[in-house]
C-alpha cells in the first residue's frame, strides 16, 4: 500500500503521465491530506488517510476524465489540451473533439 501510494506520487509527477493519471495522483493526495485530518480529529490517523486516499483517488480520476478532453484545429486538424484556445499556427480558435 505505502509502496503503490508512492508510486502514485512519482506518477503525478512525470511529466510523462497522462492528465487523467495526474489528477487521480493530486486528488489521491488531497484526499490522504483530508482523510488524514479526519482519522486525526477522530483518533484513527491511518485509517481515515487510506479512506481518504480511495475516494479522493477516484474523485481525481473523475476530474481527469473531464480534464483531459482534446481540441483540435478546424484548420489543420493538429490536436490541443483543453487549456489551448487557439491555434498557435492557424489563430484559430480551436474545437472540442467528439468522441
Ligand atoms: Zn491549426
Amino acid at each position: 500500500m505505502k509502496r503503490y501510494f508512492a508510486l502514485m506520487m512519482l506518477c503525478g509527477m512525470l511529466a510523462a503521465c497522462t492528465t487523467t493519471q495526474k489528477s487521480t495522483g493530486i486528488g489521491t493526495v488531497a484526499g490522504a491530506t483530508i482523510g488524514g485530518i479526519i482519522g486525526h480529529q477522530s483518533g484513527k490517523g491511518g485509517e481515515g488517510a487510506a479512506i481518504g486516499a480511495a475516494v479522493g483517488g477516484v474523485g481525481g480520476y473523475i476530474a481527469g476524465e473531464k480534464m483531459g478532453q482534446k481540441k483540435f484545429c478546424p484548420v489543420g486538424g493538429e490536436v490541443f489540451d483543453e487549456s489551448v484556445q487557439y491555434c498557435p499556427t492557424h489563430g484559430v480558435e480551436l474545437k472540442y473533439q467528439t468522441k
